[in-house]
């Protein structure tokens, strides 16, 4: 059951709660909310719910239906993210886990980890004990593979993971692993599950390759009652009676799954297809259908694999395949994770030092909650470490950065429909102190919102930002509403919310919705679905460059003679910088004189462009590099 707490309950009323589940035999765990805590209790016990219901601070009990408890969205309303060291699986970002079948030699595991890691995976996997059809098969190599498989994370700095096949075990490879997997087979090996869920230790557990989506999350029931909280579900492929492949993918286990559990959901394509070609097709549907990650097998040298070659992606191919799952990723409101750069984590870590009674820095945006920023701040930053900042005006978002309040800010500088947010380019020239220091595109998805029981006959008006309204001209024109201008989305949103009125609608984001506890009338309403916002992030200009950087951007106006602006850009074609962005605005108090905005790709020697910028400065009347950052 949950047991819903009241709002300002007193810790001896709360621990007057748990000691009474407790003495009644029931498991309990506090699951604090944004915004309400509550019990989770859950146990062989059968007691009547109005005992725990008169108790005092308690507001409300509800049952859980379902037969897996701890792992039913029931009783943790939010998806649950992992974290395996610095990895982050679930919530908006997707991982990539990768490396051999099995661990084979000390040097197999380290260039696989090497080659694995350049392509972008976040973790490393790799078989010390094989659960092979056949007992004359390669076995694995034992502790003598973790040992290898843990250097290789070491040295390259991924965590690994690798399958647990018998208790006995699980002491000693506690000591390499960050986390275990539960293989196919063992799916239902509870004795295995019970004393893996008690080291509390992080769970890959796959899918039984017979196995129902509800005998699956029993088995990650018994992993969560005996002790950890980590566990990810992993889709790898069941029986059927198709050939073609080694397993049939059940890509629709993955929204199944969503809906019933709060448990992230990653796929292994790799034993689901068994083959290599069909592994990145599978591998993209299944983002797309909403997983949280993906493990699959890539080889240094897959012909001469021990085991499972013809399913192991080559390197480039396994780098191919998450450079399309990246460009896939904006359109599902995704990011790729990525291991904190040092350089991030530094600052990150340097903010935190700053912070007041270690409160997370924060990270201000202009509008009110559930805003587009917003969504691009909680996409940027890893999960959970920094607090956003609604704020009035871009300007604020400025001043805020300036005086320390905030350590960063995200601004918006371009729509892919309605073009550049010119407010926004004239504040980064204005404030020479603040520079860019990364970016993000975010998918613009459009909802009609209404406070819940409004039925959309008796619509009359809809309310949203101009630029909102005119990208869901279509949608609207359909209808016989009034469209009416507002000063943002989410706070269209917040109005109706206050309002209670169901004969109006606002057009914001599904974050905003959620926030105010609204209904979403009809979902995806742009006329154009190919509406994506790139926003800049920024900081003092103190804070360095990251050490992957890719993009620069610089402000500057021309000498006043025919042909400067020609000199200007003819610097950037002698040094090969690619211009990706040029774009005029008036300098202000200087009539019909015109100052650029410029982007460009960074050369792969970045002294290239420290020669560039000095010939630039020659040829330009003023020049200022607004900052040098990874693009998006
Ligand atoms: C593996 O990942 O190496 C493996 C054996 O997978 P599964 O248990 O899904 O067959
Ligand atoms: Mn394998």
């Amino acid at each position: 059951m949950i047991v819903v707490l009241k709002n300002g309950i007193s810790d001896s009323a709360k621990n007057n709660v748990t000691g009474f589940l407790s003495s009644k035999g029931f498991q309990v765990r506090e699951i604090v909310g944004e915004e309400d805590t509550v019990f989770g209790a859950v146990g062989s016990v059968l007691i009547d719910y109005r005992e725990v219901e008169v108790l005092p601070g308690v507001d409300r009990v509800i049952p859980i239906t379902k037969p897996y408890k701890m792992a039913s969205r029931e009783f943790h309303p939010r998806d649950t993210v992992v974290s395996i060291g610095p990895v982050k699986i679930g919530g908006s970002r997707i991982a990539a886990i990768a490396g051999p079948c099995a661990v084979e030699s000390r040097q197999q595991i380290l260039d696989c980890a090497w080659a694995v890691k350049e392509a972008g995976a976040v973790m490393l996997r790799g078989g010390a004990y094989k659960p092979r059809t056949s007992p004359y098969a390669f076995q694995g190599l034992g502790v003598e593979g973790l040992k290898y498989l843990r250097e290789a994370g070491d040295t390259t700095g991924l965590p690994v993971v690798s399958e647990v096949v018998s208790p006995s075990v699980v002491e000693e490879m506690s000591r390499y692993v960050h986390a275990f997997q539960i293989g196919t087979r063992n799916m239902q090996n509870f004795e295995l599950l019970k004393t893996v869920g008690s080291t509390g230790m992080p769970v890959i557990l796959k899918r039984g390759m017979a196995a129902t989506i509800e005998e699956w999350l029993m088995a990650a029931e018994y992993l969560l009652s005996s002790g950890t909280d980590n566990v990810i579900l992993c889709e790898r492929g069941i029986r059927t009676f198709g050939r073609a492949t080694r397993n049939t993918l059940d890509i629709s286990a993955i929204p199944v799954v969503r809906e019933l559990s709060h448990l992230p959901i990653i796929v292994d394509p790799s034993h689901a297809t068994g083959l290599r070609d069909k592994v990145p097709p599978m591998a993209l549907a299944s983002i797309a259908a909403g997983a949280h990650g993906l493990i699959v097998e890539v080889h240094t040298n897959p012909d001469k694999s021990f085991s499972d070659g013809p399913q192991s992606l080559w390197p480039q191919q396994f780098e191919k395949l998450l450079r399309d799952v990246e460009a896939l990723c904006p359109t599902v409101d995704r990011e790729m994770a990525r291991l904190p750069e040092r350089h991030q984590e530094e600052v990150l870590r340097s903010h935190l030092g700053n912070s007041k009674n270690g409160e997370k820095p924060r990270v201000a945006f202009q509008g009110e909650r559930g805003a587009y920023s917003e969504r691009a701040i909680l996409n940027y930053f890893p999960e959970g470490e920094v607090k956003p900042m609604p704020l009035p005006g871009f300007s604020d978002i400025f001043a805020t950065v300036l005086s320390g309040d905030a350590s960063w800010g995200m601004v918006p500088i371009e729509n892919s429909l309605a073009g550049s947010v010119l407010e926004n380019y004239d504040l980064l020239t204005r404030h020479p102190d603040v520079k860019i220091v990364g970016e993000i595109k975010v998918r613009i998805r459009h909802n009609l919102i209404v406070i819940p029981g409004t039925v959309e006959s008796g619509i009359t008006k809809v309310y949203s930002h101009p630029q909102a309204l005119s990208q869901c001209a279509e949608y609207i024109s359909k209808k016989a509403w009034e469209a009416v201008p507002y000063f943002d989305t989410a706070g269209a949103a917040a109005m109706v919310a206050r309002e209670k009125d169901p004969t109006i609608a606002a057009i914001a984001s599904a974050a905003a919705a959620e926030y105010h506890k609204m209904e979403i009338l009809a979902e995806d309403i742009e006329t154009n679905p190919r509406n994506y916002t790139r926003f800049a992030v920024i900081a003092l200009s103190d804070t360095g460059e990251p050490e992957n950087a890719d993009k620069a951007s610089f402000t500057f106006s021309i000498k006043s003679h025919p042909g400067s602006l020609a000199d200007c850009l003819e610097v950037l074609k002698e040094y090969g910088v690619d211009m990706t962005k040029l774009e005029s605005r008036p300098i202000a108090g200087q009539p019909w004189s015109y100052m650029f905005y410029v982007d460009v790709l960074l050369p792969e020697n970045p002294a290239v462009f420290k020669k560039a910028e000095a010939a630039f400065r020659d040829a330009a009347e003023e020049y200022r590099n607004l900052g040098i950052y990874r693009s998006s």
